[in-house]
């Protein structure tokens, strides 16, 4: 059996990330034992490093085109390993010719460059599998199609795709020798059908295969310069993890594309001729010299050595590692086919096609699917990566830049593309079902140093969160709304308030009235960190120990105060002070402040920047991040003004208990989900009016008992009880005896104290930053992993509720006016407030 893994790499297409020995006799072996402790090096990372530092430190390596001794070292390494380059792929250097590039695409800006400047350009045809990098050469010529697998075969056969056929310019026929998208594989004889077939053949047709993933788990081979592309390119560090180089092999026959290429950068040249003439000779001999402009990456060349040379110690052949994957890619795919509901409904719908079918090319390894309850509603792509993350598999979701086969394995119509664009769907964003359509796709693939365990515990981790055993609403055991009005009393128990976004709280003493507005509490989220470069709002999600920045609010001195409760750099102050004051340019010189344009939860704003070094300094320092503090005070307009998004979920708005769906383990979407109302479109009456810096709403609550009731769950599953710090929560409210669960789910208001009243405004969706721990910034799977099994609806996992001070303003066509009292000017809470649901 394999070992236990101290980790789980699902996603090898990018770096490293690997597990455990190969000492599993159930699949074929592959030579040596890697194993990845936990910094995430492996025997092969290690080896690499450690060989490639070897030539760094034994070898001086100068720039090549000189004659010292440094320089021609280089210029003969580079040489030899440009030959092994053509070796490993079988190709014969009387017949190719290659150019190191940065990476894939830049090997197609190459050959798009070249076809550009063709006499009469070119007319291009793509497959519909292609990745972007392959699309966007269309808009380089002169005409362009969008080709599938059945239209080019009928092009092989004779009917060209292009609907001026008459002219004699030049063809560039480009698809992926396999699909980043699902792994399919495509034929590799295209190239010399197209080459040879009668109508392609009367025009100048070149072939460009994009390599790129088709190489990191498949012998290529070249050694039939007649069936090869004539273009092939590929990016290094998708084989070897390292390093960052890529690659354009050329078929020489089609050396003369680059012919009529215009720019010439150093280094491609004999000789040029500025003054009174312009003349330049290009190099002539080979033509990796006419291309390669500027000075090589010649230490990524060098390691590319190094890493040919351990590759193959530690694996064996390309050969060793597609049967290696391949085995992998066999049990992943009928692992997760397998899956199947209580009622029968498969749990994954799988794109990829099977690994090794007996019709077609096969699939490289790579299962590409998307997840559907046992109702058939789909799993949101953004819910499945909180988890997935937080188990710790590295896997790819969304569109990955292949829109032509996402677009087919998904049935989106260009349309559909479009208007899911306009109602303000972007790759990456958390709305990716869209009119009950998946925007995107779960992509597991598996590399080299991926294992029978990762395989194993991936097919597991989707069955134990995405399969739903059974659904009868009657066998639910306690239902989870109860009914409007419950009696049960509650009081305040806590009050915090976060005057920084993201770092740590400062809890309201006992005794003390606190400040409630329309915005939330008083001193709540109204400075942030805003990263030097992007403008981004910094946040614990990214940088956990942000919450170990601890500011206190010193109303005595009028100042914000703020320690670290980390290590804190020696030429650091152990403490820092902020005026509270609304606007210190008044007491200090108008340059201490800058307005600068920033991004809260990707929210353009305005926030006011300090300019004090001390202060950001202080945050650059303990949090390795070049940051500035910005301050977003009250009362702003247009941009520096913000708005609440929460909005009651559809599970609080059922109520009536037949209708109670999944509320069991393992359930999740009932149906699709009602459309996001855009932003602002409401009211901001309804929607519960601006916020500050907060994420979603104007104050945040929790109610013990369901925490109590979380708890429980947890400790039953074997893990840890978490502490009520982790929601970040402005307000703690507790029965005052015993009460039950998630109450708040169903309260429409609350009047806390005698007077004051607050208006619900949905439960709130949560993400992984539950799991850090407040004290300690440490990350850990709990309390989401069982969230994700006991409060997860409409695909979407629910912990507190937000809600509003509700101002007791008086609505349109309401007769009754009322007297402004003092509390109504300047509304309170304290600790101990009773709770009363309305
Ligand atoms: C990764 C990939 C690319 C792009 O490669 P870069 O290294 O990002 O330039 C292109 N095509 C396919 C099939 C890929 O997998």
């Amino acid at each position: 059996m394999p070992m236990a893994t101290p980790s789980r790499a699902i996603d090898s297409t990018g770096y490293i990330v690997a597990v455990e020995d190969f000492r599993d006799e159930e699949y074929p072996m592959l030579r040596g034992s890697i194993y990845l402790d936990h910094a995430g090096t492996t025997p092969y990372s290690k080896s690499l490093m450690d060989r490639f530092a070897q030539d760094m430190t034994s070898n001086l390596f100068g720039n090549p085109h000189s004659a010292s001794a440094s320089s021609q070292r280089s210029t003969l390494r580079i040489e030899d390993i440009r030959l092994r380059v053509l070796q490993f792929f079988s190709a014969d250097p009387e017949d190719f010719d290659v150019v190191f590039v940065p990476n894939t695409t830049a090997g197609i800006k190459l050959v798009t460059e070249a076809m550009r400047a063709l006499p009469g350009r070119f007319d291009y045809a793509y497959h519909q599998l292609s990745h972007t990098s392959l699309v966007g050469v269309r808009e380089e010529a002169r005409n362009s199609v969008c080709l599938d697998s059945d239209q080019i075969e009928g092009w092989i056969a004779g009917r060209s795709p292009f609907e001026d056929d008459s002219d004699k310019g030049s063809i560039l026929f480009a698809y992926p020798a396999q699909s980043n998208m699902d792994g399919r594989r495509l034929p590799l004889t295209w190239a010399k059908q197209l080459r040879t077939c009668e109508t392609a053949g009367t025009k100048n047709t070149y072939t460009l295969l994009d390599a790129a993933a088709y190489v990191c788990s498949s012998p290529l081979d070249l050694s039939c310069v007649e069936t090869a592309p004539d273009f092939t390119v590929l990016s290094f560090y998708k084989v070897f993890g390292f390093p960052d180089l890529g690659a354009l092999i050329v078929r020489r026959e089609a050396e003369e594309v680059f012919a009529s290429r215009k720019y010439f950068g150093g280094g491609t040249i004999d000789m040029a001729v500025c003054l009174k003439e312009q003349w330049h000779a290009p190099k002539s001999q080979f033509l990796h010299e006419r291309l390669e402009d500027g000075t090589l990456p010649i230490h990524s060349i060098i390691a590319l050595d190094a890493a040919l040379d351990v590759h193959s110690q530690l694996f064996g052949s390309m050969a060793d590692v597609a049967n290696h994957t391949s085995f992998l890619a066999r049990r992943l795919y009928d692992g997760l086919l397998s899956l199947r509901h209580g009622n029968g409904e498969p749990v994954c719908i799988i794109y990829s096609s099977d690994p090794d079918a007996k019709t077609g090319l096969g699939n490289g390894p790579v299962v590409a699917f998307n997840i559907r309850n046992s109702l058939g509603a789909w799993l949101s792509l953004a819910e499945f990566e909180k988890l997935a993350t937080l188990k710790q598999f590295h896997i790819r979701t969304g569109g990955l830049c292949n829109p032509g086969g996402i677009a087919s394995a998904l049935g989106l119509e260009p349309w559909e593309m479009k208007q899911n664009f306009t109602s303000g769907f972007r790759c990456g964003t958390d709305n990716d079902i869209m009119s009950g359509k998946p925007t995107g796709v779960i992509r597991a693939s598996l590399g080299v140093m991926s294992t029978v365990s990762d395989v194993d515990s991936f097919v597991d981790f989707v069955r134990e969160f995405y399969r739903d055993e059974l659904l009868l609403p009657s066998i639910n055991p306690e239902p989870i709304l109860h009914t409007r009005y419950d009696s049960t009393a509650f009081y305040v128990q806590a009050i915090s308030v976060y005057p920084i976004k993201s770092c740590g709280g400062f809890q309201v003493p006992a005794g003390v009235d606190w400040e409630v507005r329309p915005e939330g509490l008083a001193w709540d989220r109204e400075w942030c960190l805003v990263h030097r470069g992007s403008g981004q709002a910094l946040s614990q999600k990214r940088h956990p120990q942000m919450a170990l920045i601890r500011p206190s609010l010193d109303f005595g001195r009028g100042e914000l105060r703020v320690t670290y409760a980390g290590h804190v750099p020696r030429h650091l102050p152990t403490e820092i002070t902020v005026p509270l004051s609304k606007n210190p340019t008044v007491f200090q010189a108008p340059t201490t402040f800058r307005s600068m344009s920033s991004r809260v939860c990707g929210e353009e704003i305005m926030a006011q920047t300090y300019a004090s070094s001390d202060i950001n300094d202080f945050f650059s320092g303990v949090l390795g991040v070049p940051c500035v503090l910005a301050r977003f005070p009250p009362g702003g307009q247009g941009k520096s003004m913000r708005h609440s998004k929460a909005h009651l979920q559809r599970h609080q708005q059922i109520t009536t208990p037949e209708k109670l769906l999944p509320t069991i383990p393992g359930a999740f979407p009932v149906a699709a989900e009602a459309p996001p109302s855009p932003p602002d479109s409401d009211s901001e009456k309804v929607r519960g009016g601006r916020i500050l810096l907060s994420n979603e709403s104007p104050i945040l609550a929790i109610n013990t008992a369901s925490l109590e009731s979380l708890n429980k769950e947890i400790v039953a599953r074997g893990g840890k009880k978490v502490s009520p710090a982790v929601f970040r929560a402005n307000v703690v409210v507790a029965p005052s005896s015993s009460g039950k669960p998630y109450q708040e789910d169903s309260w429409s208001s609350l009047r806390i104290g005698d007077r004051h009243d607050f208006r619900m405004l949905g439960s709130c969706r949560r993400c992984h930053m539950v799991c850090i721990n407040q004290e300690t910034a440490q990350k850990s799977e709990e309390p989401f992993v069982t969230l994700s099994k006991t409060r997860r609806f409409d695909g979407k996992v629910f912990f507190g509720t937000h809600m509003c001070y509700s101002s007791p303003t008086v609505g349109a066509g309401d007769e009754k006016m009322l007297m402004l009292t003092k509390e109504m000017q300047y509304p309170t809470i304290r600790l101990g407030d009773s709770v009363k649901p309305t």
